[in-house]
């Protein structure tokens, strides 16, 4: 059984291995959060045009992925 940890993001209780605990050095994420941060993270180094352009696209092609 995995051990439980607050999400940093939303304090959500999440369910992860110690051994991903260390590797993030207690900077544990839920799924959502994760996410959440990877794509603003993606955004913030593209060009305000790029980003126009990546929102356009994500919405032509509906679901996003
Ligand atoms: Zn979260």
């Amino acid at each position: 059984m995995s051990p439980i940890f607050p999400c940093k993001g939303c304090g959500t209780f999440i369910e992860r291995s110690a051994q991903h605990y260390r590797r993030m050095s207690g900077q544990v994420l839920c799924s959502t959060c994760a996410d959440a941060r990877r794509e603003s993270e993606a955004r913030s180094r593209l060009h305000p045009l790029q980003r126009l352009l990546a929102s356009l696209r994500q919405r032509l092609s509906g679901s996003g992925r």
